[in-house]
């Protein structure tokens, strides 16, 4: 059983109001409201548990060490992985994306070589690229997609070459909501010899992920946007390949041995975890996926997937609607103007309504160009949202429309 009243008494910013309105959270996905579990497992380490990782012999130091080697257990079963010596924590999918560029370029490619990324890809999964083409040479290929936001498929397969070193992708388009065939995708890079980085910072939070069964090379998402804490992120990659690629950051942890002659690293994962890491973060981070796991990942999709349609169907009546991103398969988020409303105004005045949603390009401007649009206002759900939301934000859009 789904008990929508139960989920949300466990979110205690849902409880407050903004302007004197009842909170109607719909931008999770720029981030996440935390569960009270998540929180008191944050304070609790700070509490009780704090002492940096991996360094003392003394008491705190080993428990707080067990807490995130045990956090990375939690993810290893969350994602489906192997082993945990897969399963680099950063900051976030943005580090995750700029960590593998940074090592995968250098390591792995010439100039003129090449990536595909696809037009529906945040900036974070575009301008790490176009940092390694301008140091190195390496060439961005791009894949496109139709006015409903599919992925053109035929035209990606045009696009892999012999220079082709690396795909790319989203699994769920942050803007358009569309889930992309990430499997069939991946399956067509393998049968060129090419590995897959999938950005899951849209996808991890809202279904099942087996990276395994997707048979990705790389996979990235940030915690924040599962309902973890801020600053801890993930980035998963198979063992044949991280053991391939060389560190990202210098400094402690990472290392085996330093001397001025010859320094040689540590194995894997912390290879890539110079520095302290966030292991209260981490701490957290498990909690938020002990949560979503204990509600069931597919129950979570069936319950967005209800809204979704439902949220899709009540703003489709609305005169003037525009909504980009009509892809068969997609998830809760959806990206709308409305007439000829600014996407900025939409969303003010919508906030004096107590209505959160985002406005803007939302980090993707290379789509809004295909679009031919500066920005859309996007309400994007999260477990804990509901049909009276959905209402709230129709009756606001309404409200709206009529003062223009
Ligand atoms: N990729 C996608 C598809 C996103 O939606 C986002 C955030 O909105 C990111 C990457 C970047 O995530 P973060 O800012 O947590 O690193």
């Amino acid at each position: 059983m789904y008990d929508i009243h139960q989920i949300r008494a466990d979110f205690p910013i849902l409880e407050r109001t903004v302007y004197g309105k009842p909170l109607v959270y719909l931008d999770n996905g720029a981030t996440t409201q935390k569960p009270r579990c998540v929180v008191e497992a944050i304070t609790n380490e700070y509490y009780n548990t704090n002492a940096n990782v991996h360094r003392g012999v003394h008491f705190l130091s080993q428990q707080a060490t067990e807490l995130h080697e045990a956090s990375r257990e939690t993810v290893r079963r969350f994602i489906g992985a192997r082993s945990t010596n897969e399963i680099v924590f950063t900051r976030g999918t943005t580090e995750s994306i700029n960590l593998l560029a940074a090592t995968f370029c250098p390591s792995q490619m010439q100039a003129g070589d090449e990536v595909i990324v696809s037009v529906m890809e945040h900036h974070s999964n575009i301008v790490p690229w176009q940092l390694q083409a301008m140091q190195r040479g390496i060439v961005l290929r791009v894949i496109p997609m139709d006015d409903q936001g599919n992925l053109l498929t035929d035209e990606y397969e045009r696009l892999f070459s012999p220079r082709t070193k690396l795909v790319s992708i989203a699994h769920v388009s942050n803007v358009l909501g569309t889930v992309n065939p990430v499997r069939e995708m991946i399956a067509t890079a393998h049968a060129h010899g090419v590995p897959v980085l999938v950005d899951g910072a849209q996808s991890i939070p809202h279904m099942p992920v087996d990276v395994q069964a997707l048979d990705a090379d790389f996979y990235v998402f940030s915690g924040h946007k599962v309902y973890g804490p801020t600053g801890v992120g993930v980035l998963y990659g198979k063992e044949a390949w991280l053991d391939k690629l060389p560190p990202y950051q210098g400094g402690g942890e990472m290392i085996q041995h330093v001397s001025f002659e010859k320094t040689t690293f540590n194995e894997l994962p912390f290879k890539f975890e110079a520095g302290t890491p966030d292991y209260i973060g981490t701490t957290g981070l498990a909690k938020a996926l002990d949560y979503v796991s204990a509600l069931g990942m597919d129950n979570i999709a069936a319950y967005e997937h209800g809204l979704t349609a439902y949220a899709l169907q009540r703003l489709g009546e609305i005169p003037g609607m525009r909504i980009f991103g009509e892809a068969k398969e997609r998830g809760g988020v959806i990206s709308f103007l409305v007439g000829n409303i600014h996407h900025f105004d939409m969303g003010t005045l919508l906030d004096r309504l107590g209505i959160a949603v985002r406005t803007g390009h939302h980090c993707a401007q290379p789509l809004m160009t295909r679009l031919g649009i500066e920005g859309t206002v996007r309400a994007s759900f999260g477990l804990y949202n509901t049909r009276e939301e959905v209402d709230a934000l129709v009756a606001g859009i309404e409200r709206v429309r009529k003062m223009f």
